[in-house]
């Protein structure tokens, strides 16, 4: 196990080190930026945990990342178009910037059947994070914005980056000219739209990592009135919306309306396997316009185009097996078996006394310990039984007294991480 990012911890933040000076300053939002990403932080606690306790059998449903083999009908499509390219009939150069036809047609099929998004909206990409900095591109510094609080990272710190927020505030943990839209037990994990004001633009993720709650229909409603009503823009993240197992949306287009008023961003990582492969894709609508009346899908398509180039050809091959028949019901399986995972750590942090929420419509249980440091949880758990989770400070000042667990992990580690949570307090 290696750190991932060392120089990303707090210890090489703003730290001068001694040697040769190029002449070219550093960039003031990046010396804005808080301490670190959270994950490579987290790397780094989890290393020196390793290097302390070598036998301890680390236990990881910290950072996120899936475990399960991917499907061999999907390898298999990715391993016969990169031997194809090997041959004068298969080989293919460049693609086309916004992906595949027949990719993009499958997407708005499978996710978007019967809510109208063409193939034409959908730009295939290499994973969510990177189109979210891709639409910060897009919209420059000089919007305002909103975020769920807690919220997955990066939207804030992609924000920070493009220069559309101020300072970190220490005594609130949050940056100036952000709103931070309290997401928490209190409200039902969504926000009170009558005391939000108005933004350019409204990150909105759902099921919401961290918490794993997926809005209902009648929320995203008022969301998207809020938004109509304020000339404001949805970025939409859906990455977790094939875990939903109720009634709620899976996509922000099933609400009526919301086409004028959204953008889609969403991924084939965590519901294929594919963190490390990589895809994923946004949907621009062509009714999304901006105050000029000029449709932001012909601004997107251009920052693609200069910025991007298109996904890899092989992984858009296994994103297309992905969609297909089997391989879709292959990939439902493993969605399942992780959720099987949620329900046990649900389980065993219930046993403790411990309130859960999420793990229901998303593979993250968001559990409370109130009054607690949500950093000091998660050290007392690390050093106790060798559980790797996340604090949920990392995700917002909403995210004090909680921490995350994630469900992916292989069966066995996730029942013996029961047992030994179960163990924790007694
Ligand atoms: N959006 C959310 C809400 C996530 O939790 C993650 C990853 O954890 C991402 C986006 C990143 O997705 P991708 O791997 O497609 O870049």
């Amino acid at each position: 196990l290696q750190p991932k990012t060392t120089w990303n911890s707090p210890k090489f933040n703003n730290e001068k080190s001694v040697g040769h000076c190029t002449r070219v300053p550093r960039n003031v939002n990046m010396e804005k930026l808080q301490s670190g990403y959270l994950f490579p932080e987290i790397c780094m606690r989890e290393f020196e945990h390793s290097q302390k306790y070598p036998q301890a059998g680390l236990i990881r449903l910290g950072v996120g990342d899936t475990t399960e083999p991917i499907p061999d009908i999907i390898t298999s499509a990715m391993a016969e178009h990169a031997h194809a390219l090997s041959t004068v009939q298969g080989y293919r150069g460049y693609g086309a910037e916004q992906g595949n036809m027949a990719l993009r047609k499958a997407i708005a099929e499978t996710f978007y059947r019967d809510v109208g998004v063409k193939a034409d909206e959908v730009f295939v990409s290499d994973g969510a994070q990177c189109d979210i900095s891709r639409l910060q591109m897009l919209m420059g510094p000089n919007v305002s914005v909103a975020v769920q609080d807690p919220s997955f990272p990066g939207y804030i710190d992609s924000s920070v980056i493009v220069g559309q927020s101020g300072m970190f505030q220490d005594e609130n943990g949050k940056y100036e000219n952000i709103v931070y839209m309290k997401c928490g037990r209190e409200n039902n994990f969504f926000p009170d739209l009558s005391n939000t004001s108005r933004t350019d633009i409204i990150f909105f993720c759902s099921p919401n990592n961290p918490t794993g709650y997926a809005a209902s229909r009648q929320q995203l409603k008022q969301l998207v009135e809020f938004a109509k009503a304020n000339g404001s823009i949805i970025v939409y993240d859906s990455a977790y919306a094939t875990y939903i197992s109720d009634e709620s949306p899976r996509s922000i287009f099933e609400i009526p309306g919301a086409k004028e008023v959204a953008i889609e961003v969403s991924s084939f990582s965590k519901f294929a396997g594919f963190t490390g492969v990589r895809l994923g894709w946004t949907v621009v609508p062509e009714e999304l316009l901006y105050l000029n009346g000029f449709p932001v899908i012909k601004d997107y398509n251009r920052i693609v185009c200069t910025c991007f180039n298109g996904a890899s050809s092989v992984v858009q091959a296994g994103g297309l097996a992905c969609l297909s028949k089997d391989g879709y019901r292959a990939l439902i399986a493993v969605v399942d078996y992780y959720m099987g995972n949620a329900g046990i750590i649900a389980d065993a942090f219930t046993s403790l006394g411990r309130k859960v929420y999420g793990g229901k419509n998303a593979p993250y249980l968001w559990v409370h310990f109130p009054g607690m440091s949500s950093w000091d949880i998660f050290s007392e758990i690390l050093e106790k039984t060798h559980i790797v989770t996340v604090p949920g400070r990392g995700f917002g000042p909403g995210g004090e007294e909680y921490i995350r667990v994630s469900a992916f992990g292989q069966r066995e580690r996730i029942l013996e991480a029961s047992r030994r949570l179960k163990n924790l307090y007694k």
